[in-house]
């Protein structure tokens, strides 16, 4: 099991004082924290073999290219994709889908349909809607149900031979709500179609089996996992990195350059236009080994343990309705209290040093589905404890014995 004292003890910025009280972070569904051994290795590629990689003869190229490439191998292990040159790394999850989105424009016909799902984030839903205007193509939406599931019967329904992409995550960020995929995927194959899973919220709680979920796409972003901001990964099945076209054009991505003609680098190559964020790309490989020496087993245990003791007092408070109730969640609740505007309660909450997230979490259409302008969320991460949910517990009466 894990020992969190020694853990908390990982993560300098678990010391510092919030309007003179000790930080309550839980918002850790919009970013995680970072722990020292990332930390050090940030610092410890800018002090030591800072250079750009790939082109150099000389050491630090060569010692920065293999340290970057070593990370596309973990990340390559770390979700069992079958190639390391599977694993493109992008600038996050957005970035991710973009790059496939904007693939899939030179693939798609007007007439043809993409489905995705209704408890996505923005950036897995605007993408595909302007690559539907660019094509002709039709967007179709797998509706939600009260409890924050998909529909699967009308997905069922929705699965036509006109059917060519589907993009769902595998856990809202809203709502918390582990999705399907297995079946999803396995369904959406029968009628030929292509399915990419929006795995940002589902990669600090749960290590998936590319390979076994049979995921034509699988997108994440490295900050949610330890790891710092500006890195995604990009997980594609070969057949269908090396039928998209690349998306950005520049150096890197290039075999041959002439003003007549260009030929395109092999993969992963072809989709890393630029230099990459190559600092980055080794950290990241050093967040999954931090999060795997945990165990994924471990710390899906431990957040659901602390689900559910702050679900059952959040139940508690009069007036209090959470959002999202579905049986297979992650550590996320989001709920609201009578008529109080979520901002208020995360305004109090922040003056008691506890950071929690309030709005729409870029997933308005959920907060339409459920006619209110937003929730407050509180999302936990394997260093929370359950002395900081008491915590936070009283400082949501507080707040509501305050504004009503
Ligand atoms: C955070 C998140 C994103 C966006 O990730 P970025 O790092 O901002 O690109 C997309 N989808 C889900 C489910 C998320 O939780």
């Amino acid at each position: 099991m894990l020992d969190i004292k020694k853990i908390r003890e990982d993560f300098p910025i678990l010391k510092r004082e919030v309007n003179g009280k000790p930080l309550i972070y839980f918002d850790n569904a919009a970013t995680s924290q970072t722990p020292q051994v990332v930390i050090d290795a940030i610092v410890d590629y800018y002090a030591n073999y800072n250079a750009n990689i790939h082109r150099g003869v000389h050491s630090l190229s060569q010692e920065a290219t293999d340290a970057y490439e070593e990370a596309r191998i973990k990340i390559q292990k770390h979700f069992n994709a079958a190639q390391p040159y599977e694993i493109i790394l992008t600038a996050g999850t957005t970035h991710a889908i973009n790059l496939v989105a904007n693939g899939f424009a030179s693939i798609l016909k007007k007439g043809e349909e993409v489905l995705v799902s209704a408890l996505e984030h923005h950036s897995n839903i605007v993408p595909w809607q302007m690559l539907c205007e660019k094509t002709g193509a039709i967007l179709k939406v797998i509706p939600q149900t009260e409890s924050g599931e998909l529909d699967m019967d009308a997905f069922a329904k929705a699965l036509s031979p006109q059917l060519k992409l589907v993009f769902v995550n595998h856990v809202s960020n809203a709502l918390g709500t582990i999705n399907p995929i297995e079946e999803i995927i396995t369904e959406t194959h029968k009628v030929g179609a292509a399915v990419l899973i929006d795995g940002a919220q589902a990669t600090p709680h749960i290590k998936p089996d590319v390979q076994a979920l049979d995921a034509d796409f699988y997108v994440c972003s490295a900050h949610k996992i330890c790891g710092p901001t500006g890195v995604g990964v990009l997980y594609g099945k070969e057949e269908w990195l090396t039928k998209l076209p690349p998306y950005q054009g520049g150096g890197e991505m290039i075999d041959q350059v002439s003003f007549e003609k260009t030929t395109y680098a092999g993969l992963p190559h072809k989709f890393e236009a630029g230099t990459p964020n190559i600092c980055g790309g080794i950290a990241t490989g050093v967040g999954l080994d931090y999060m795997n020496g945990l165990g994924f087993d471990n710390i899906a245990a431990y957040e659901d343990e602390l689900l559910q003791y702050a679900t059952k007092q959040l139940l508690e408070i009069e007036g209090l309705k959470i959002y999202g109730t579905s049986a297979h969640k992650t550590a996320v609740v989001s709920f609201n209290v009578g008529e109080i505007h979520p901002y208020d309660i995360g305004t109090i909450l922040d003056k008691l040093g506890i950071a929690v997230r309030t709005g729409h979490h870029c997933a308005q259409p959920i907060m339409d589905f459920y006619k209110i302008p937003g929730t407050v969320r509180a999302s936990f991460s394997f260093y929370n404890t359950k002395e900081e949910i008491d915590t936070f517990i009283d400082g949501v009466k507080r707040a509501v014995a305050m504004l009503s």
